[in-house]
């Protein structure tokens, strides 16, 4: 789960799976910093920058801002002080193979510690998501994001599956039990 002394998670799970409520709570449980690429792009758009003014359309429509992109963000993010003393909850990213690929390279072996996949069926998300109303929350922009995370992100589960670094746990329940969850899927087997 280290790589010297600090912690790198991962967290996946389809948009509406509860992946940033979980995040939050994971953060203040380890100590680590939240990383989430959608926060990230929603602030860049808000305050105009160049990243968010590339970003925007495509953050509207549903689609995957581009890897390369992505992959610089996360990048100079990951380099900042606070992440190498205190680890990081990456949130959001990555999203893409590519990504994660990426993610390997700058992180070095051994790098990318736990990957948790918060599962939750697709009927689900899009009712929890159309119950939360934010403004990139249309029906069509929910339904492309659910085949992108069908098309993208779940091949993204046996590439972490490969590595031995993959938990799924349900993320069906009241937010107590699902973090439960999560923590007890963190803890090694005792031997
Ligand atoms: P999220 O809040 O994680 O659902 O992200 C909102 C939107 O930001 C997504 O629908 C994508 O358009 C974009 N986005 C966030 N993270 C990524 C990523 N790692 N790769 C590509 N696009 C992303």
């Amino acid at each position: 789960m280290t790589d010297g002394q600090v912690m790198r998670l991962i967290i996946v799970g389809r948009q509406g799976s509860g992946k940033g409520t979980q995040s939050a709570r994971l953060v203040d449980h380890f100590g680590v910093v939240h990383v989430s690429t959608g926060d990230m792009l929603r602030t860049a758009v808000k305050a105009g920058t160049d990243v968010g003014e590339q970003a925007e359309a495509i953050m509207d429509a549903g689609e995957l801002v581009p890897d390369d992109l992505m992959i610089d963000i996360v990048s100079a993010r990951l380099h900042e002080d606070d992440i190498v003393q205190n680890g990081v909850l990456l949130d959001g990213f990555p999203r893409t193979t590519s990504q994660a690929e990426a993610l390997l390279e700058i992180l070095g072996n051994g790098g990318i510690g736990v990957a948790i996949n918060l599962e939750v069926a697709v009927d689900e998300v899009t009712r929890r998501m159309m119950a939360r109303g934010r403004e990139d929350d249309t029906f069509e922009a929910i339904t492309r994001r659910l085949e992108l995370y069908e098309a993208q992100t779940e091949p993204l589960l046996e590439w972490f599956g490969a590595r031995g670094v993959l938990h799924t746990v349900d993320g069906l329940g009241d937010e107590d039990e699902v973090f439960a969850r999560i923590l007890e899927a963190l803890t090694p087997p005792s031997r």
